[in-house]
Parts: C-alpha cells; structure tokens; sequence
C-alpha cells in the first residue's frame, strides 16, 4: 500500500528526502504496513522555491477560472473512481471504520467539485467612483500557501484546503499529519494524473517543528492554513506575526452538547452517542461536555450508558464495528491517562475507562466508549480536549447557568441543543459561543456551509463560496478619466 515507492512530492518530484522515513503503523494490528521518506528543511526550501516558480508559469497564473474548475472536477471524478482504495488507506492508516472513511471520501470529492463550480463565480467589483476615475476590487492569487494537516481525517482536511488552494490559482505545499501520509500522498497522486501543473503539488511527510515549521517560515509561503491543536496553532501564530502573513486556524474544541428537559429522549440519546463516540471521539467537534437537565438526567443517563454500552468496538474493516481504534498507540496511552486524571478529580466512571477485553482486540490501540459523571464544568477533565471517546455528564437546572458553564472554556468551536421548542433554541443558539450550532442533530456537514471555531477554537473561515478568498488576496485598481492632467503639479 505504499504510494510511489513510498517517496515524498516536491513541487511535481517524486524523490527521496532528506528526513528519514516515517513508518505507517495500522492501529488496529500494531503492524507497520508501509515507509514514508520524510522531507527535511531542504527539500522544503526547494519545493517551496519550484512551487513559487510554477504559480507563476503564464500557463498557470494565466488559466481562467473555468478552466481551472475543469481540472479540479476531474479531481473529483478521480477521487469517485479510486474511492474504495482511498477509503481501504485511510482505514488502514487511521482505524477508522470504512463506514466512515467511504463517507469521507466522497466528501472529499464533493469538496472538489463544489469548488470547481464556485471558482467559476467568483467575481471582483466595479467601485462607486467619487472622482474622475473607475475603480475595481479584485482578487488575485497569493502565490504558494502551505497547508498543514491533522491525522484524524486526512483525506477531508486535505480536500478542504487543496481544492479552494488550487481553485484560486495557488500552489500547495501539504504536510500531512506524521502518523498519516499516505492519503495525502494518494490524493496528490490524483491531482497530477487529472493534469493540475505538477510544480504546483507538493507533500511534504516529516515532523511538525521540522518540516510544518520550515514551511511556516519560508519566505516564498505567503499563506498558511492549518488545523490542528490549538498550543500548535499558537506557535504558527507567532511566526506568522513576524512574516506578516495571513493565517486561517481550525483548531481543538471541548464542545457542549445540550438536552433539554422537552428534548425528545430518541433522538437525544442518538445523537449524543454519535456526537461523542463516532470517529473514536477522535474529532475536534466532539460534543465531550453533556449538559442534561436535572428533570431528565436520570433517564437520559441511564439510556446513553446503556447505548454506550451496546456500541461495537473493532477494527475499522468489520462492517459490524461502530468504534475503531485510536489513530495510534501513543495518542490511545494519552486518552487512558487523561481518564486516569478524571478519576483523581473523583469522575464516577459510568461506562468504560479502560481496554476492551476481548482477546483479539488486544494487538490494536483500542479504547472502550467511556461516559463520566461527579465532575465540574471547571474539572481539568472537562476544560481540556480529550480527542477520544470520553465524555462527561453534567446536570444543569438553570438556563442562565447553562450558558455560563457552556461558554466557560477557551475553546468556541461547536454546540449541540436538543429540545423540541424553536423559541429555547433559537435563544440557546444564540447564546451559546460556537462556531457551529446543531439543533436536534449534530456532525452534519456541507461544503456549502462555512465551518469556523470562535475563541481558541481558530481564526478565519474555511467551506463555503467564500473559502476560496481566504486563499486570495484583494487588490484596487483605478483607472483615470480626467481629460486634464492632476491640478498640483500642472504646468
Ligand atoms: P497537532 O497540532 O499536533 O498537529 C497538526 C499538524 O501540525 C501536524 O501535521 C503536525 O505535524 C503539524 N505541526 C506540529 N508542530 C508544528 C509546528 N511547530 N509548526 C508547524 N506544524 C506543526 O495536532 P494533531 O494532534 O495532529 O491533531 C489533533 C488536534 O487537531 C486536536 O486539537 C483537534 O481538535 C484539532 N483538529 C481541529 C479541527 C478543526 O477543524 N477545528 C479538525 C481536526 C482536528
């Protein structure tokens, strides 16, 4: 399953880095399927040098947006024709279920082509003159952006920044999440067969205070979009200060998710599991924190444990199996830890909180659903992103007070509200600080829709028409009508 003979791409060349290699472990196994070369800050200066001289090839810098949209659709026919061995990768790679991995990969193609049509839409202005002149806005590419990437879901993350990259006329430097190049390897692989100018490629495999570092830092790199942690996020941050560079940040979240004493009981316990438990809880719009009013606890509780409970875990490639492993065995040994933490703030451990008995799970990086009751909204456990599949119970009987304690973290990223009145919810939407609101549902998506964190959660907007211009920059120009010369120097 190696793509290339497991060689990185700089800026349109396969090639052998400088960095090493960087094993790819399956973590439903502990098996090491596959060798990644790794980039070093070499290859990042060269790639990023190529990469600038390809977005400034006329035949690039040139193309007019609809024929660039021609390329990017056929990405996404060629994401549609390779889906199952995309989908069999990021299993392989990440543990997900194939449920999952299927469903993004054909958003990843959706992302595609979405971006495809919008590129053809975009469009500057003609300014209200207010003088002898005419004045248009327009935007024009920004040159090389880097895009540096998560591991949880490689081929979305990527989709999602390449494509609105690419479409407003960029090169792209990507750097994967170490644990998981190879998605983005296989996409890239994709993006030059559908015939995109090769120097605009490149994905660089290797650590992120190496290899994500050098890209920030580069000069020619006039962009970086990145998702990621938020202490990461900090540090990109600060060097972007220095370059004066634009950044866009999707970064963690501790996500409140809200049942209300009207809410219907079904739907609620649905979604709740869902919310938490799917993507290994490995999500960054988790809804981790579970506010249940007091009228409902009970019952709602007992109902989510017994659900929890009835959840499949296993590996990713068992059509049966609801939550898959850990990305890796390190992250898996941080999630125990962390639930070893919630018991020393004294967590009623409900369900869960350690490893799966079953014998044949033993090899992989398994974690059972777990579900916390007895904390505070101000419990370490409750203020810092898990990243797995834990979540924490907290009654609530006052309305106000839900909402302090829902905004009570630094992180603003999603929200989850489930009632069967409009009015709460439209109040409770409101209120809640999120990027993201679900009412009675949660972790849908569209491309359409932008996708932003508030707070600590991020900087900047991605999805969305407009999430081609945050790859773009604005530039006026005027053009002068007066029939006589400037009045100050005349003569
Ligand atoms: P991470 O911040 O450790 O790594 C993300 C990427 O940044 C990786 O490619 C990594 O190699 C790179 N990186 C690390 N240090 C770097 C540095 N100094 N300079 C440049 N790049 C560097 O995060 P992670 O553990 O891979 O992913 C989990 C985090 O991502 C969670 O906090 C999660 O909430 C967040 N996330 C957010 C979203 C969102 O849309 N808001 C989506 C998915 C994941």
């Amino acid at each position: 399953m190696m793509t290339r003979n497991g060689e990185l791409l700089g800026a349109g060349r396969w090639l052998t880095g400088g960095g090493g290699t960087l094993d790819c472990v399956d973590p439903a196994t502990g098996e090491v399927f596959a060798a990644v070369s790794a980039a070093d800050v070499a290859d990042v200066h060269a790639a990023a040098e190529r990469a600038a001289a390809a977005a400034s090839e006329p035949s690039w810098a040139d193309l007019l947006p609809h024929e660039r949209a021609r390329l990017l659709v056929r990405v996404a026919d060629l994401i549609e024709r390779d889906a199952e061995r995309l989908s069999a990768l990021q299993t392989r790679n990440t543990g997900k279920t194939l449920a999952e991995s299927r469903a993004l990969v054909a958003s990843a193609a959706g992302t595609f082509r979405f971006t495809a049509a919008a590129c053809e839409t975009m469009q500057g202005a003609l300014t209200p003159q207010r003088g002898q002149h005419i004045a248009m806005s327009r935007y024009e590419p920004i040159g090389v952006v880097g895009a540096i990437t998560p591991w949880n879901s490689p081929i979305a993350s990527d989709a999602q920044k390449v494509a609105p990259a690419l479409a407003a006329g960029n090169a792209v430097l990507v750097k994967p999440a170490e644990a998981t190049p190879l998605v983005s390897l296989a996409l890239a692989e994709l993006i030059l067969e559908a015939g995109v100018p090769a120097g605009l490629m490149s994905v660089l495999p290797g650590p992120g205070a190496v290899v994500g570092d050098a890209i920030v830092r580069h000069r020619r790199v006039g962009k970086v979009s990145f998702t990621g942690g938020t202490g990461t996020g900090r540090l990109i941050g600060r060097i972007a200060a220095e370059k004066i560079m634009p950044v866009s940040m999707e970064l963690g979240g501790k996500s409140p998710t809200i049942v209300c004493a009207d809410a219907d009981l079904d739907h609620a316990v649905a979604g709740v599991l869902y919310g938490i438990f799917s993507s290994t809880g490995q999500s960054c719009i988790a809804g981790s924190r579970i506010f249940v009013h007091s009228d409902v606890y009970d019952e709602f509780t007992a109902r989510l444990v017994a659900g929890a409970r009835r959840l499949v875990t296993g590996p990713g490639t068992d059509p049966a199996t609801q939550v898959g492993p850990l990305a890796t065995f390190t992250h898996r040994d941080r999630v125990a830890a962390m639930v070893d933490r919630a018991r020393e703030e004294g967590a009623d451990v409900l369900c869960g909180g350690g490893l799966p008995e079953n014998p044949e799970l033993a090899r992989g990086a398994y974690y059972l659903p777990t579900l916390l009751a007895g904390l505070a909204n101000e419990s370490k456990t409750c203020q810092e992103e898990i990243f797995g599949p834990v979540g924490a119970l907290l009654p609530y009987t006052d309305e106000n007070d839900l909402v302090a304690q829902a905004n009570g973290t630094v992180y603003g990223l999603a929200a989850g509200i489930w009632t069967r009145d409009y009015r709460r919810a439209w109040s409770l939407a409101r209120r809640i600080e999120a990027g993201t609101v679900w009412v009675n549902t949660y972790k849908q998506f569209s491309i359409a829709t932008p996708f932003s964190g508030l707070k600590e959660s991020g900087i900047g907007t991605e999805k969305g028409r407009d999430g081609i211009l945050s790859y773009m920059r604005q530039k006026s120009v005027y053009f002068g009508l007066d029939p006589e010369p400037l009045p100050w120097a005349a003569g």
